[in-house]
């Protein structure tokens, strides 16, 4: 045997279950077909914001919290409704103790840290028995995606040190090996290798071959996201209307879901992969690491969400309320793209970049930067899409900001005194203390929140007010990101097969397994929860393996 246990992806819940499995003392393998200056995969990408309920953040924001209220948010946001949920019922109420329980101790233990100021993610506009969050949860780690992957790269480090872990990079694993039944190893191809930076597609030229025996094999090779034929196959066309003809991508290109596929071939039973989360809000980067490199803008609630034609989305389609309901009502009206209008006083405050790399300030934890976002001005990750990015445009007036509009879309399709009427009938209801408008109503409750009110959302106030200016428009795309269905697996991460019976030797963990269970989130997320759901699950996956190989 070369080791006790192989883990085939050095993602977060790849890192997560081999330093696990070592800490009980197993030899482990973990492969991946990147080189090692991809260590973390998407995670290191990642803003960071984690789900917690009921945490000492949370309480001294004046927050209350509760086991309870997040599980009935969970039930009514993730919207379980096939046979095939059962495993991931019990995930999302494994997982949900586990947040509002262990979670933040047994990170904090590690060295990771939170930022005092907690968002709010998903905020639902359906009411109190539709989705979303009731209350903020979305708690951004100190240091974004690069610290929540840090401890465990230390972790793997010094298990590596001490002869526990062999790192082998560029090895991509395109089968499994059974020997009576049970998974006994994987084989695959050794790629040429290559010194092209963290997340940038990197060759899939074979060198050689390999094969690796061991007592068990976890795999963690993440989703589909940056497959888009994959995503294409498994667009639900009849729940969602066609997928966009056009979709930026918001996931390096390796996670590409082959191995998936396979492992699914082999006959693991692969449940609910047309639940997919993937963003209304994408602007193409600017600046691409990997291929058709998407940025999810966080948008506070103030901006106009606008249909290609000029007219306002219905409620409660407003910015960072309700993932899926918005994406259904753009893909089934047929829009290839949508707009946000706003001026520079909202993008100053309400614009955040989903990313590591876009949020300099807090993954340096600079608390001079950070402070900085009480300033004045724009931050230079968002001036630098206003000045570069494609997506954007920029003018003074209305009439020339309308001109832009359509030059930049390639065709005529607005109408300035449309979009003048939509502008015009939203900033008649700002000025209000209390009015007809949903929108703005939300905009006042949000501010009632310190945070919010702090760092997140601007004053209602008219947008074509001069001295907030100069107007702003911004094309959003489709942009896909998490992969919601995956490998079924029981509480221990065993990965079941023909009859739901555990395929003896082989446990699933991360996003390859729906971050639990096969699809922990059902239809929808509240955001902060997939970081999470491999920390989980790969913590889970890497114990019970070792536990099934002690001897
Ligand atoms: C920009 C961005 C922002 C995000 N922000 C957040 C956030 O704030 N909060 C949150 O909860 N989530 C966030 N996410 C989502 C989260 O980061 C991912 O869901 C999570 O990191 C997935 O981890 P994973 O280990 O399952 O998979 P991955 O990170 O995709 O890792 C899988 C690894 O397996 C390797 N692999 C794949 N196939 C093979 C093969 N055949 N052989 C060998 N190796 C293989 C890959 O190279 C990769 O290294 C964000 C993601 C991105 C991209």
């Amino acid at each position: 045997m070369d080791a006790d246990i192989i883990v085939v992806g050095a993602g977060l819940a790849g890192l997560v279950a081999a330093a696990e499995a070592a800490d009980a003392g197993r030899r482990v393998l973990l492969l991946d077909q990147e080189g090692e200056q991809n260590l973390g995969g998407q995670a290191f990408w990642s803003f960071g914001g984690l789900f917690l309920v009921d945490s000492p953040e949370q309480r001294r924001l004046g927050i209350h919290d509760s086991r309870e209220l997040a599980g009935r948010d969970w039930d009514t946001t993730a919207g379980f409704d096939r046979p095939e949920d059962h495993w991931p019922r019990l995930w999302a109420q494994a997982y949900l103790d586990f947040a509002a329980g262990e979670k933040r101790a047994w990170l904090t233990a590690q060295g990771l840290r939170f930022f005092p100021m907690v968002g709010w993610a998903e905020r639902g506009g359906q009411g109190a028995g539709g989705p979303g969050n009731s209350v903020p949860r979305f708690h951004i780690t100190w240091g974004t995606g690069p610290g929540v992957v840090e401890p465990f790269v230390r972790r793997v480090r010094a298990h590596m040190a001490a002869g526990r872990i062999r790192l082998h990079g560029r090895h991509r694993v395109r089968g499994l090996t059974f020997t009576r039944g049970a998974v006994s190893g994987v084989h695959g191809e050794v790629l040429e290798a290559s010194r092209l930076a963290r997340g940038q597609a990197s060759s899939r030229i074979p060198t050689g071959e390999f094969s690796f025996a061991a007592g068990a094999v976890v795999v963690t090779s993440g989703g589909i996201g940056g497959n888009h034929k994959l995503v294409r196959q498994n667009w639900p066309t009849e729940r969602l209307g066609p997928a966009p003809d056009v979709m930026v991508s918001g996931v390096p290109r390796h996670v590409d879901g082959e191995l998936q596929q396979t492992v699914h071939a082999a006959g693991a039973r692969l449940i609910n992969p047309d639940r997919m989360w993937h963003y209304t809000e994408g602007i193409r980067n600017w600046n691409p690491v990997w291929p058709a490199h998407g940025i999810r803008i966080l948008p506070g609630p103030s901006s106009l969400w606008l249909s290609p034609g000029g007219r306002r989305l219905p409620p409660p389609h407003y910015p960072g309320f309700d993932t899926l309901g918005t994406l259904t009502h753009i893909t089934r009206s047929g829009y290839p793209y949508t707009w946000l209008v706003l001026n520079r006083r909202v993008i100053k405050k309400e614009f955040t970049l989903s990313g590591s790399e876009q949020n300099p300030d807090l993954t340096g934890r600079d608390l001079r930067k950070v402070a900085g976002r009480m300033g004045k001005r724009v931050s230079p990750p968002v001036q630098a899409f206003l000045d570069k990015g494609a997506d954007f445009v920029v003018r003074k007036t209305l009439d020339d900001l309308v001109r832009g509009m359509n030059e930049l879309a390639g065709n005529e399709a607005l109408d300035v005194e449309v979009v003048r009427r939509e502008v015009r009938d939203r900033d008649l209801q700002a000025g209000l203390p209390f009015g007809k408008d949903m929108q703005m109503a939300t905009i006042r409750g949000a501010r009632a929140y310190l945070s919010e009110r702090l760092i997140r959302v601007a004053r209602p106030a008219p947008i074509l007010d001069p001295a907030a200016g100069p107007l702003i428009a911004v094309r959003l795309n489709v942009l896909t990101r998490k992969t919601l269905g995956g490998l079924e697996t029981d509480l221990h991460s065993r990965v079941l097969g023909e009859g739901g019976k555990p395929i003896p030797g082989l446990y699933a963990a991360g996003e390859v397994a729906g971050f639990g269970g096969g699809g922990m989130h059902g239809y929808r997320s509240l955001e902060g929860t997939f970081l999470g759901g491999c920390l989980f699950s790969g913590r889970i996956a890497g114990r019970e393996a070792a536990r099934a190989t002690g001897g």
